[in-house]
């Protein structure tokens, strides 16, 4: 569980990002920030790897303070995917998905299998196996980028606008494929979108976050469709 107390954000040249945001992460499900543009949502995410430190307040992680471990640990025990995959676009798709298990000392044959298990969990083909990011369509470059970011079996699963750049069809397969993954992995999904559609679609509880970095209101779907 991830538990966010009382953290503001102020940014060097005097903006609020965050104003004393407070919020429980439980494990095996799916809270999403949602928002209009600039109310905060990606520096709350970018807090929880330490991507952007807090002015003030503490983050933990099953009660210990995110800063009392090194930051690479802390990161490696959270898969990043960001709105347009992030690729690297000169290694193929298997090496892509299989960067972060090769970084932790896998061996490149194991490494391999397992990014060929996590093509098929995402619903990639395996003849995508050896293409490049350039040959795949933005809804299977967001199929890439999540397979890569489970590579290492991260508990926790950070997600900004993942989904926001590809056309309304696919989106929601992926949105599907989420909530499957959901449901076999029980990851702790932090899941940031601008969509109060697809908030309420893909969210276990939805933290309702409004400009100037406030929380308005945090609440499960079905309280958000009946208020
Ligand atoms: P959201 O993800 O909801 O669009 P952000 O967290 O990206 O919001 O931004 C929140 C506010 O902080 C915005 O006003 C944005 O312009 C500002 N901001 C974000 N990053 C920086 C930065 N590095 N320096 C100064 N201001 C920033
Ligand atoms: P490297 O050049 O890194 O030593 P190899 O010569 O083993 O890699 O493989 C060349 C290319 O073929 C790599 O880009 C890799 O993505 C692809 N490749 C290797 N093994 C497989 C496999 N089992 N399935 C799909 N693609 C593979």
């Amino acid at each position: 569980m991830i538990a966010i107390e009382d953290v503001s954000k102020r940014y060097a040249d005097g903006t609020v990002a965050v104003d004393r945001l407070s919020l429980q992460i439980p494990d095996h499900s799916i809270t999403v920030l949602v928002g209009p543009s600039g109310c905060g949502k990606t520096t709350t995410l970018r807090m929880i790897n330490r991507m952007v430190e807090p002015s003030s307040g503490t983050i933990r992680v099953n009660g210990e303070d995110i800063r009392s471990r090194p930051v690479n640990a802390l990161r490696r025990s959270m898969g990043y995917v960001i709105q347009n995959a992030g690729l690297f676009q000169h290694r193929t798709i298997l090496d892509n998905i299989a960067t972060v298990p090769r970084l932790l000392g896998w061996s490149k044959e194991r490494a391999r299998a397992r990014a060929a298990e996590l093509m098929e969990r995402v619903g990639l083909d395996p003849g995508m196996a050896r293409r490049y990011p350039y040959q795949l369509s933005g809804g299977q470059q967001q199929r890439v980028g999540v397979a890569r970011a489970l590579a290492s079996d991260p508990p926790v699963l950070l997600m900004d606008e993942p989904f926001s750049a590809v056309d309304p069809v696919v989106r929601r397969g992926l949105q599907e494929e989420l909530l499957r993954i959901q449901e076999e992995l029980g990851k702790a999904i932090v899941f940031v979108t601008h969509d109060m559609d697809e908030a309420i679609t893909v969210g276990d509880r939805v933290a309702v976050m409004r400009t100037g970095g406030r929380l308005a209101q945090f609440a499960s779907p079905d309280e958000l469709l009946s208020s």
